[in-house]
C-alpha cells in the first residue's frame, strides 16, 4: 500500500510541505468556472494547516507547452483557493526561480504558497532532473495529491518524490484508491458497463472486467464495433474497424455473461436527417447508431436492479446532443437507484464522469473518479508512476 499522510514522521510543525495539486480547472474569462478540483484539495490541505505545517503548491494548468501563456496562469486559482481555506494564499511566478524559494521560506503559519503553471516550463513534461531539483528545495518533504496526473512521469509528478523523502499521498488520492481497490473484491453480483468511442484505448480494462463480472453491459460507439464483428450491418455507424478481432476474443471471453443492444437509436440520413429507434438488425446503410434503444435501457436499467457491485466506463450514446443522451442518463439513474439500495458504485471516465455530473447524479452515486485517464490505467494495471515513486522510497 502506499505511503499517506498519516504515516508521515511526527513533528511536521514548521515545516515546508510541497504539494503536487491538481488545480488543471476550467477558466471562463480569467475567473476559475468550476471549482470542482479546488475543493477536492481541501481535505489534504487543512490537514497540514492543523499541524502547522506551511504548504506550497505546485500544479500544472491546460498545456501551454513549455513556455509562459498568460491565459493559463494559476493567479485566478489562489484568490478561488483563498475564498475556499481559511488560510492567506501567496503566489509565485516563475514556480521553480529564487522568488519561489525564498517566498517558501519566508511563509507563516496559516499561509500558502501556490506557485505558477508548472507546464510553463519545458522540463516539467520531460522530467528533467534539474527542473525537479529546482521544485524539490520548496519543500522540506512531499505530497502528491493530484490523483488525475498520476499516470504522467513528469518533473513534479515523478521528479521531485524521487529527491525529496518523506513523501506520501494525499487524502484524495487515498480516497481514490480506496473506491477503485474496492474492485478487486467486488460483490456479487458485480456488473460493469462499457461505452463510449474507443475499444482500442481500453482492451486492457475490458479484459481484466470480462473475465471478473459477473455481467457486461456494452453501449456507444463499443457496441456498434461488437455488432460488426458479429457480422451485423451499422450502416454509417463509428466503427472501429481495425479492433473487430479485439471485439470477438472478448465476445469469446464473455460469452453469454456479454449484453450487447437489442435497439439502437440512430440519425436516419436517407431524405434530410431524422431520429428514430430501430431493432438491431434492421439498420440500413443510412443510419449510424448514435445511442442504446428503449428496450435496450429498459434491459440494462434491470440488469442493475439489485447489483452488489457496479463500474461504468464511457457513455451509452453521444450524450453531448440532446437526442442521443437518454441511454446514457438511464445507466446514470439506474446506478443511483442501485446505490440507493445498498450497492457499490464506481463511475470511471472523464466523458462518463461528465455525464454523471450533467444528469444531476454526482452525489447519488458511490464514487465518480476525478482522473479519467488516471483510474482508467490504475484498473488495467494496478500501477501508476507517481504512485511507484511514492512507494519505492519507503522500501529505501
Ligand atoms: P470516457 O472519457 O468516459 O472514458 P470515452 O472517451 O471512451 O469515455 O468516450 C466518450 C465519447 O464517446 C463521448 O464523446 C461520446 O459522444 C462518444 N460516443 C458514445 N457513443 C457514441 C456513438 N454511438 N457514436 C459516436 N460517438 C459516441
Ligand atoms: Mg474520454
Amino acid at each position: 500500500m502506499t505511503r499517506t499522510l498519516r504515516d508521515l514522521p511526527a513533528g511536521l510543525a514548521g515545516k515546508r510541505g510541497l504539494v503536487r495539486v491538481d488545480y488543471n480547472v476550467p477558466l471562463d474569462a480569467g475567473q476559475v468556472a468550476d471549482a470542482t478540483r479546488i475543493e477536492a484539495s481541501l481535505p489534504t490541505l487543512r490537514w497540514l494547516l492543523r499541524r502547522d505545517v506551511r504548504p506550497v503548491l505546485l500544479s500544472h494548468l491546460g498545456r501551454p507547452g513549455g513556455q509562459p501563456d498568460p491565459a493559463l496562469s494559476l493567479a485566478p486559482v489562489a484568490s478561488a483557493l483563498a475564498g475556499l481555506l481559511e488560510a492567506e494564499v501567496l503566489f509565485s511566478a516563475p514556480c521553480d526561480g529564487e522568488e519561489a524559494l525564498r517566498a517558501s521560506r519566508e511563509l507563516g503559519t496559516a499561509q500558502v504558497l501556490l506557485a505558477e503553471n508548472t507546464r510553463f516550463l519545458p522540463g516539467e513534461t520531460a522530467n528533467d532532473d534539474a527542473l525537479a531539483g529546482r521544485l524539490a528545495r520548496l519543500g522540506d518533504f512531499f505530497v502528491n495529491d493530484a490523483f488525475g496526473t498520476l499516470h504522467r512521469a513528469h518533473a513534479s509528478t515523478t521528479g521531485v518524490p524521487a529527491l525529496l523523502s518523506p513523501s506520501a499521498a494525499g487524502l484524495l488520492i487515498e480516497r481514490e484508491l480506496e473506491a477503485l481497490g474496492a474492485l478487486d473484491r467486488p460483490g456479487r453480483p458485480f456488473i460493469v458497463a462499457f461505452g463510449g468511442a474507443k475499444i482500442g484505448d481500453k482492451i486492457e480494462l475490458m479484459r481484466r472486467f470480462v473475465e471478473r463480472a459477473d455481467l457486461i453491459l456494452v453501449g456507444g460507439a463499443m457496441a456498434n464495433t461488437f455488432l460488426r464483428a458479429l457480422g451485423i450491418e451499422t450502416g454509417t455507424s463509428l466503427v472501429e474497424e481495425e479492433a473487430l478481432d479485439l471485439a470477438r476474443s472478448i465476445l469469446v471471453a464473455g460469452g453469454e455473461r456479454i449484453r450487447l443492444p437489442t435497439d439502437v437509436t440512430v440519425l436516419d440520413r436517407s431524405g434530410g436527417e431524422s431520429v428514430e429507434s430501430v431493432a438491431v438488425g434492421a439498420i440500413e446503410p443510412e443510419m449510424a447508431a448514435l445511442d442504446i434503444g428503449p428496450e435496450s435501457r429498459a434491459r440494462y436499467a434491470e440488469a442493475l436492479d439489485g447489483c452488489a457491485a457496479f463500474f461504468w466506463n464511457g457513455p451509452m450514446g453521444l450524450f453531448e446532443d440532446p437526442r442521443f443522451a437518454a441511454g446514457t442518463f438511464a445507466v446514470a439513474e439506474a446506478a443511483a437507484e442501485a446505490t440507493a439500495a445498498g450497492g457499490f458504485t464506481v463511475i470511471g471516465g472523464g466523458d462518463s464522469a461528465a455525464a454523471v455530473r450533467q444528469a444531476g447524479l454526482r452525489d447519488r452515486v458511490s464514487h465518480v473518479c476525478t482522473g479519467g485517464g488516471a483510474a482508467l490505467e490504475y484498473l488495467s494495471s494496478g500501477r501508476l508512476p507517481g504512485l511507484d515513486v511514492l512507494a519505492e522510497r519507503r522500501r529505501s
